[in-house]
């Protein structure tokens, strides 16, 4: 973040604005409107400052500002329409200590301004930290059109009763899970609609009801929630409604830090990762925390990488949760299979290739596996291993030893989804060499099939075309290079790619 959002409050404080020019008298119309008392220094104003003149709070100034009268401003924003004079002003502004603006300079800002959306009392505002106030801008009209403009009316209305509920919930979350009902029901729809005589009888009966209800009900409840394989834009939308209300957040490893940040803000967060042979919490714990945090009347989010009943041992926590009556929704997520094939164009059936596919994991309860490979690697299937890169040697001999033909597609997608997704692909004779060689890290998964053969074709269909240029790095691994690849993806440029180009 280059910015640290806050709103000040300029009420009553004096603000200097220097200059005469358009972007003088917007700045000075806001700081107005936000209740600063402001002064321009400006030989001449712009006629936009027509309508401003006249305020009380309005004053002119035709001296050019000297340092010390900066010293007791709270704010100075410069914009004379003029680059030296900008620049002349910021340096005497800034030995005076103020904090100062400067119109179309970030570089000599302190801070920036916003574009907003003002709802007031409720406003949004927005940021490129000066990279993009076109982007800034398009977000501003998409959030115009979502926030309906009678929410500062509502924002009103529920401030009237802030108190009240104060006084009648005195358990915070109580306090909160009440607000979220009100806002999420009739109540709120009333006052939209332009009711508010009967929404504030039908909220003074709500609260009533919610004190003495918080007297008798303290249980929680938990969200299982698949927070996908790593790209925070494969998140469902009933996971992140689940994640603006759950109080307290419970996340893994393999959960990326962007979508723990998507949780509310002021959620408690407890990481209760896992690495193979390093249990930082074991499953046991991680129930019974469930089950203890529910019970103290909080919402749990239970975050899971991937989907949490595919490899996830969400059916163990929820036993858990059944034993002690505790009531859990599940909301499943894309599972690291399907978010690795579609980003790196290696789809999973394909009416030429395969018609069945199978999910098998690497790593069994009490490490490595033994499988019939033959029967699963039989032709027209696809076998996506999860937890296999520490066995991957190990697999792929076991493969061929049980006579599975060594020249196999296969691949290993590593961090799929994720900005440093990496792609090998080989056979089942040459993709443990490869994988070693490329010096992977994990997460990973292993797709063995003749669809692997596909990415080839699927990338060559998306060079071709002029609106999905696919540019990745591809480079030949050690000597074995014409049998084996290794992909380093901008996956902004592949999501693209597949969008247009793949259909399952
Ligand atoms: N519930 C998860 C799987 C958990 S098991 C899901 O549905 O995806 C953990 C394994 O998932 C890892 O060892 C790896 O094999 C796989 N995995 C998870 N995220 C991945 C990613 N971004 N890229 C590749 N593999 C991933």
């Amino acid at each position: 973040m280059d910015h640290l959002p806050i709103f000040l409050d300029v009420k009553d404080k004096w603000v200097a604005v220097i200059g005469g020019s358009i972007a003088s008298a917007r700045k000075a119309e806001m700081l107005l409107r936000a209740g600063a008392q402001v002064t321009v220094f400006a030989a001449q104003l712009d006629e936009e400052f027509s309508d401003l003149c006249a305020h009380a709070a309005f004053e002119h100034s035709r001296k050019e500002p000297l340092q010390r009268e900066l010293r007791s401003f709270f704010l100075c924003f410069i914009a004379t329409g003029d680059s030296q004079r900008d620049e002349h002003f910021h340096a005497v502004a800034k030995q005076s200590g103020v904090l100062v603006n400067v119109a179309d300079r970030p570089d000599l800002c302190d801070f920036v301004m916003p574009s907003i959306v003002d709802r007031s009392p409720v406003v949004v505002a927005i940021s490129t930290g000066g990279a993009s106030p076109i982007l800034g801008r398009m977000l501003k009209a998409r959030l115009e059109a979502l926030i309906p403009a009678a929410y500062g009316r509502l924002a009103k209305f529920v401030g009237q009763f802030r108190a009240r509920v104060g006084e009648g919930l005195s358990d915070a979350n109580a306090r909160r899970h009440f607000w979220e009902r009100v806002l999420d029901g009739p109540v709120a729809e009333m006052v939209l609609a332009g009711n508010e005589q009967a929404a504030e009888a039908m909220l003074a009966g709500e609260i009533d009801r919610a004190a003495q209800e918080s007297e008798t009900d303290t249980t929680g409840e938990v969200y299982l929630v698949g927070g996908g394989p790593g790209d925070p834009d494969l998140l469902t939308f009933r996971a992140l409604r689940l994640m603006q209300k759950a109080d307290v957040v419970l996340y893994d490893r393999l959960v990326d830090p962007a979508i723990v940040d998507l949780a509310r803000r002021d959620a408690e967060r407890i990481y209760v990762g896992k690495r193979r042979n390093d249990h930082t919490l074991p499953q046991e714990e991680i129930s019974e925390l469930l089950v203890r945090l529910a019970q103290e009347g909080k919402r749990v989010l239970r975050l899971k990488g991937g989907d949490p009943f595919i490899f996830g041992r969400g059916g163990e926590e929820i036993e858990k949760l059944l034993e002690h009556n505790i009531p859990f929704q599940v909301c499943p997520g894309i599972t690291a299979a399907a978010g690795c094939s579609a980003y790196s164009g290696i789809p999973l059936t394909h009416r030429d290739h395969a018609q069945s596919c199978v999910f098998v994991t690497g790593h069994g309860k009490d490490g490595p596996i033994d499988r019939d490979w033959n029967a699963l690697l039989r032709p027209g299937q696809t076998v996506v291993i999860y937890m296999g890169l520490a066995q991957l040697d190990r697999l792929m001999q076991d493969c061929m030893a049980q006579g599975v033909d060594p020249e196999l597609p296969a691949a290993v997608i590593d961090n799929g989804t994720r900005a440093n997704q990496r792609v090998v692909t080989g056979t089942l004779r040459t993709l443990a060499a490869l994988a070693r060689e490329a010096n992977l890290r994990g997460p990973t998964i292993i797709i063995i099939g003749s669809v692997v053969t596909l990415r080839d074709r699927l990338n060559w269909y998306a060079a071709e075309r002029d609106e999905a240029i696919v540019t990745h790095e591809s480079s030949s691994i050690g000597d074995s290079g014409e049998m084996g690849r290794l992909d380093t993806i901008d996956t902004e440029v592949w999501r693209a790619a597949c969008s247009q180009t793949m259909t399952f």
